[in-house]
């Protein structure tokens, strides 16, 4: 929370409470102000100097910017804590592929069929990369807009656009502006020529500074332009300082509240480091502390699918159980004389189940119920999964559409519920108690599906 309500109501007029705000006092519309459930403009009375000062200070500490369009839209930035523990990280890092317009046809296909087909379906989600980063390296403004258009065409990601030659980025940037490019790099040196041709067709703005001193005149002089949406590079020449640097950065945003570095960063692994090893060992570093977009010169399926699901892990939300959606989720390809078990939704719980269920090749559905992300014998004592409310979700899901039959399988260590369940489902459905530990799904399910077929 950047501002909590007791500042918030000492810059409110206090007029003994008018309540046209639909708040009963002052206080009231302050505290939820401060939570973000109301907006400024509800009380008529604030002049504009402090509807603005209200405004900056709730404003997040770390801007959100966005690359790219449509559903590849990447956000990052809006962070609210230095530490996953403290609450959670918000907006995962942007893993992004570079590809220079020096690199020959094969090898550029190669990697936009890498960004557009590298997707691991992995515990409910599709991890996958985000951003291209297209550098221009060959001199040759025509090749490198080419190669811009060729991309553009060719894929629906978000670009980075890299040039230190200021024709060829803005070319570059008008050709995919629809896309909402993050045009690099703003410096010191380009920043007056560079202004008037990014305000004049607005996309995310990449600055880069020798050190992090210099980017602050840099951010100060675009917000004054109005230009908000920009990524910090503190130009820094090996990993130990690019760790050093982000770290500053995070910190100063968020514990001392310092607007001109309230942004998210970029990091370069493909430059500051030597071979493929180290450059995913870099990013996997930079998935730590703090980089918001991380650019590797090229990955494998070996080398990115390691690097997403330590993303994950670092991005998931320490105060939620990974969780799978509740629904019937199918095995193979089941039919109506198909086995049916049911399961609680934590996520680890769901693999081990459908992965057993898989290795016995017995085509099957299970049915996944809602329990906050706990493992069944949890929820059952917490009481998320009761016979009572696991019945009422098999009569919902849609399960008895689906079979013929009318046996269901529960876990072992649940047995308890059988009883309950059986009353829940009216009779209808015979409860089988299958085995306790997933382990046992192999020597248990093939002679059970036989039997239903029988
Ligand atoms: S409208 Fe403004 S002055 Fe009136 S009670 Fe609400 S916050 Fe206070």
């Amino acid at each position: 929370m950047p501002i909590a309500g007791s500042g918030i109501v000492k810059m409110l007029p206090g007029r003994k409470p008018c309540k046209d705000c639909g708040f009963p006092t002052c206080f009231a519309f302050a505290m939820k102000l401060a939570s973000g459930g109301v907006t400024v403009d509800k009380c008529p009375y604030l002049s504009e100097e402090v509807k603005d000062k209200l405004l900056d200070a709730l404003a997040p500490p770390i801007k959100l910017v966005t690359v790219g369009s449509g559903e590849n839209a990447v956000k990052i930035g809006n962070e609210e804590v230095v530490y996953r523990h403290e609450k959670t990280f918000v907006h995962s890092p942007a893993i992004t592929l570079r590809i220079s317009d020096k690199e020959d046809n094969a090898r550029v296909e190669e990697k936009i069929k890498k960004i557009k087909e590298l997707q691991f379906p992995w515990v409910g989600v599709n991890l996958k990369a985000d951003l291209l980063a297209l550098h221009f390296e060959s001199g040759n403004k025509d090749r490198f807009l080419a190669l811009t258009k060729k991309v553009n065409d060719a894929t629906d990601v978000g670009v980075v656009l890299i040039s230190e030659d200021m024709d060829a980025l803005f070319a570059a940037r008008d050709i995919c502006a629809d896309r909402h490019p993050l045009i690099y790099p703003i410096t010191k040196e380009n920043i007056e020529e560079a202004l008037p041709r990014i305000k004049a067709n607005l996309t995310p703005v990449g600055l880069r500074g020798k050190n992090i001193e210099e980017l602050i005149p840099l951010t100060t002089r675009l917000k004054d332009a109005g230009i908000e949406e920009l990524v910090l590079d503190p130009g820094s020449k090996n990993v130990l300082e690019g760790i050093r640097d982000q770290t500053f950065i995070r910190r100063a945003a968020l514990k001392q509240g310092f607007r001109p570095l309230g942004y998210p960063t970029i990091a370069f692994p493909c430059f500051l480091a030597k071979d493929g090893l180290k450059e995913m060992i870099a990013g996997s570093a930079f998935i730590n502390k703090w980089a918001s977009i991380i650019v590797f010169s090229d990955f494998d399926q070996y080398s990115l699918l390691p690097l997403l699901v330590h993303r994950l892990n670092i991005y998931t939300d320490p105060r939620f159980p990974m969780a799978v959606e509740e629904k019937y989720y199918e095995v193979g390809e089941p039919d109506e004389s198909s086995p049916v078990l049911v399961t609680s939704n934590w996520a680890l719980t769901y693999f081990l189940v459908s992965s057993a269920v898989e290795a016995t090749k017995v085509p099957a559905y299970i049915c996944v119920k809602e329990a906050e992300g706990l493992g069944v014998l949890t929820a059952w004592a917490a009481g998320k999964f009761s016979g009572d409310s696991v019945g009422t979700f098999v009569k919902k899901c849609g399960i008895e559409d689906k079979v013929k039959h009318r046996k269901i399988i529960i876990p072992g260590k649940v047995a308890r519920i059988k009883g309950e369940l059986e009353d829940a489902l009216d009779l209808k459905w015979e409860v089988i108690i299958g085995p306790r530990e997933t382990t046992g799904i192999g020597a248990f399910l093939p002679g059970f599906a036989k039997q239903l077929k029988g």
